[in-house]
């Protein structure tokens, strides 16, 4: 099957751009969404991708070598993938993002392992078509070598995850950075875990010793946990959601933290800030720490303005909470809100608050999720120290 450019992308796609949108292709309905396409324009072929009817992203590219590609090729880059995340073991590490999408060469799949459980995940309908017909799941459990391998699709609205291979085992067991936590497979967000806030909970655990931490968008406990193991005298977690505070709970004490120095709250996170400021606290119940990492705000870059909004209003409501040369950490995983914007978020939220900030750290996504040179566009995370003061 042979696809015709009408834009010249010639340039983005040898570089590694991996997307193509409906408008640049001159034909498009005729393809099948698992089908392997040639990918032509007026100067002759160009690259191998292939075709997705459900997605404004209409192809996405898979080589620009001209031999077509096959399930060796693609078993070769879970390998090459793989080979890239060896290290992290040796780091009391043994969960990690085994395959990150376009940025490991395989657009549109994703794969945590968590210990011995691998789960896999498709970006839409058509990844998923397609990959399955590449990537069987006996032979990528035994080159992923894990014990178990599950399947959640994204786009099926229940996300619950299927065995597809291997034994029944959905809450495994992790360590990370030597803590550990227990991830529910089937009932958690995303495939479990944000594996990618790793090294920025390791962070944080470097400055908590003593503090009163506030984790808003707690989760799991990710940032509570490494909080705790740093030595904060006192933790609160936040999040709307009980089943993922019962598990923060259990994820505390399964590093046997001291209980009493641990609290959740279960309430909506605007919420809990209206009411700790209209009640008015006392110096001593101010946060020496407060983390706010919420869902994404703005899944589409028409929401971005309302995004930016947001973010400004709960980042100072949040700022207001903070003791005297407390560290605001302000993380967001909106990709359509880049290092910059953030930028401008950050010093709106303190011009409202009329406080300054010294900037401790600037950081993003851990290393298990790269993104590739050519597409920005998959720089999502961003993740910010601010010593805010008078
Ligand atoms: N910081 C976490 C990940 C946060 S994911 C970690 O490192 O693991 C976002 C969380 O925000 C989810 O647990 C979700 O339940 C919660 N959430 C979403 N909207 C909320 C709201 N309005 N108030 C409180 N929690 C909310």
């Amino acid at each position: 099957m042979k696809i015709y450019l009408k834009k010249n992308l010639r340039k983005s796609i040898l570089r590694g751009h991996p997307w193509i949108y409906g408008d640049a292709l001159k034909m498009s309905d005729s393809s099948k969404p698992n089908d392997l396409v040639q990918i032509y324009d007026n100067k002759g072929f160009l690259a191998w991708g292939f075709y997705d009817p459900y997605s404004p992203i209409k192809v996405r590219v898979l080589s620009t070598q001209s031999q077509k590609p096959n399930q060796a090729l693609f078993l070769n880059r879970v390998t090459s993938a793989l080979r890239l995340r060896k290290n992290l073991s040796s780091q009391g590490t043994n969960a990690f993002r085994c395959i990150n999408g376009e940025a490991d060469y395989l657009p549109g799949c994703v794969c945590d392992i968590y210990n011995d459980v691998a789960v896999l995940q498709f970006d839409g309908q058509g990844p998923h078509e397609f990959w399955t017909q590449y990537l069987s799941p006996e032979e990528l459990l035994k080159t992923l070598d894990v014990q178990s391998l599950y399947l959640k699709c994204r786009h099926i609205n229940s996300n619950r995850a299927e065995l597809i291979a291997g034994r029944e085992n959905s809450t495994p067991q992790i360590l990370e950075n030597y803590i550990k936590f227990e991830v529910d497979i089937l009932n958690g967000q995303k495939t479990g875990f944000f594996l990618d806030q790793r090294e920025n909970r390791n962070y944080v655990r470097h400055l908590s010793h003593q503090k009163r931490v506030l984790n808003l968008f707690s989760y799991t406990g990710g940032f509570s946990v490494y909080a705790g193991a740093g030595g904060a005298s006192h933790v609160c977690s936040v999040d709307i959601a009980q089943a993922a505070l019962a598990q923060a709970q259990c994820n505390w004490e399964l590093n046997n933290l001291p209980k009493e120095r641990h609290e959740i709250v279960t309430v909506d996170v605007h919420d809990f800030l209206q009411v700790q400021l209209r009640k008015g606290i006392s110096p001593i119940e101010l946060w020496d720490v407060i983390i706010v990492d919420p869902p994404s705000m703005a899944k589409a870059k028409e929401h971005k303005e309302i995004a930016i909004r947001k973010y400004v209003e709960l980042f100072s409501l949040a700022a207001k909470l903070l003791s005297p040369q407390g560290h605001l950490i302000l993380s967001s995983c909106s990709s359509h809100i880049n290092f910059e914007d953030f930028h401008d978020i950050i010093s709106e939220c303190l011009s409202k608050v009329r406080k300054r900030g010294q900037i401790l750290r600037v950081s993003g996504q851990a290393p298990d999720h790269p993104y590739l040179q050519a597409c920005r566009e998959q720089e999502y995370l961003k993740f910010f120290d601010i010593v805010v003061s008078d």
